[in-house]
């Protein structure tokens, strides 16, 4: 076969036994297929190299194929699986670092995916509130969840459409009606949900700093509106840390700003590529998990807590709680953010860049976004061009122009060094 119809022929196989040939969405529209991955590279199946700035959308933090959590899940596998009987190996143990690192962590709660971690988190808040709505950001993702799966479709994204559009057909009409949306950083238009919904409103979602739509902080004092108007209101404030959890800062990006919410949804960076998620929060909330009486709010899940998971994250924290690991994301973070708007200002491109330690972003426009309307508002085709150039010169990064990139710990800083260059070159050719 020749080399390059190898990847064709996997996408065309996968396309006959799976929808799409993928099961996931940003997955779609590859011509690569990557079949090897090593600390900060992965391979396509005709051998080419790519340093990684996907990173599976944020879980690989320490680096691809990590010898210290490959060892210590194969070390579970062979000691104790999943029992689904009382406490789960290592499950104390991980839950304990959690919540001696996170501010909102009094007790923690496993799940699976990020999905879940936010689904249990509306849970919960209803269950303590014994209200219905919830409030949520344009443009923020919180998974496919039927609470919460609103407003933040990019495909169908249109300045006209209402803000609590749905993601996707098949969602229940009615979750979408408990929604409030607010633009991101609209003080007054969060004031003035408030004012109408919050007696109604049983949570507030909210990233600590945009991920959903490339790297988008809140401006000062709003997170500090939002949590005084949740205090005023009884309204229960859950950070969705499933980007910024564990990789902004072991105890989530809470710990850097100094806002506490009163329930955090993790997942992604917690066990670098195993499906580990949870739920933290302040001890009275999480006392509405419990038994099947139909007042408290319910957690099961056969996964949840698995020893695999529960090792993988085990060493994960390990190694991002020493002296070294989140400093070193931090400083390749700097230098290729720094490098970056450089080679903008050399090619004269209408073009900047954004980030937190090790996540950036390149918006082709003029001047950084602080909203989700304005994150879509960039030039798609000099950001295709872009991506198609980096790829070419092995540089892996999100197809679409708001994907937020970020790096891994094993990367180095000849990798940032050379991908700068790419970037630079890819930069002159537009
Ligand atoms: N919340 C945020 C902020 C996310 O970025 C994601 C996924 O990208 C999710 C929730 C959903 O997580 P998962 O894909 O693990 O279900």
């Amino acid at each position: 076969m020749n080399k390059s119809d190898i990847q064709a022929q996997a996408i065309a196989r996968a396309q006959q036994f799976v929808p799409r040939g993928v099961s996931s969405g940003h997955r779609v529209g590859w011509t690569q297929v990557f079949d090897r991955t090593a600390g900060s590279y992965v391979w396509d199946m005709e051998g080419n190299r790519y340093i990684d700035y996907l990173n599976a959308w944020g879980p690989i933090v320490l680096g691809h194929c990590d010898e210290r959590v490959s060892e210590a899940v194969s070390r579970a596998i062979r000691t104790c699986d999943v029992t689904g009987v009382g406490p789960q190996l290592y499950e104390a143990d991980v839950a304990e670092i959690v919540c001696g690192a996170m501010p909102s962590a009094d007790k923690v709660a496993f799940c699976s995916s990020g999905t879940d971690a936010t689904m249990h988190a509306a849970h919960i808040a209803r269950a303590a509130t014994g209200r219905r709505k919830l409030l949520k950001f344009h443009g923020s993702y919180h998974g496919w969840n039927d609470q919460l799966a609103v407003g933040s479709s990019r495909v169908d994204f249109s300045p006209d459409a209402p803000l609590n559009t749905p993601n996707g057909a098949g969602l229940h009409p009615g979750s979408v009606a408990d929604v409030v949306v607010v633009e991101w950083n609209d003080h007054a238009g969060l004031k003035a949900a408030f004012a109408e919904f919050g007696p109604e409103l049983a949570a507030a979602f909210s990233e600590p700093y945009v991920h959903s739509y490339g790297c988008v902080p809140a401006e000062p004092g709003f997170l500090e509106l939002l949590r005084d108007l949740c205090t005023a209101e009884g309204t229960i404030l859950v950070f969705d840390e499933v980007k910024t959890g564990f990789r902004a800062a072991l105890g989530g990006y809470q710990s850097v700003i100094g806002v506490t919410p009163d329930l955090t949804a993790f997942g992604k960076a917690i066990a670098n590529g195993f499906s580990v998620a949870g739920i933290a929060g302040i001890e009275s909330l999480m006392g509405h998990l419990g038994a099947y009486d139909g007042k408290k709010a319910t957690l099961d899940g056969t996964y949840n807590a698995s020893p695999y998971g529960m090792a993988a994250s085990l060493a994960t924290l390990r190694v991002l709680g020493d002296d070294e690991t989140i400093p070193h994301l931090y400083a390749m973070g700097e230098r290729l953010r720094a490098g970056l708007r450089e080679a903008i200002a050399a090619a004269g491109v209408p073009a900047c860049v954004a980030g937190l330690g090790s996540e950036y972003v390149v918006y082709f426009r003029e001047q950084l976004p602080k909203n989700f309307k304005e994150a879509m508002d960039v030039d798609g085709d000099l950001f295709a061009r872009y991506h198609a150039g980096l790829l070419s010169r092995g540089v892996l990064e999100p197809s679409f122009p708001t994907g937020d990139r970020r790096m891994n710990a094993a990367v180095t800083a000849e990798d940032i060094d050379y991908t700068i260059e790419a970037a630079t070159a890819s930069l002159a050719e537009l």
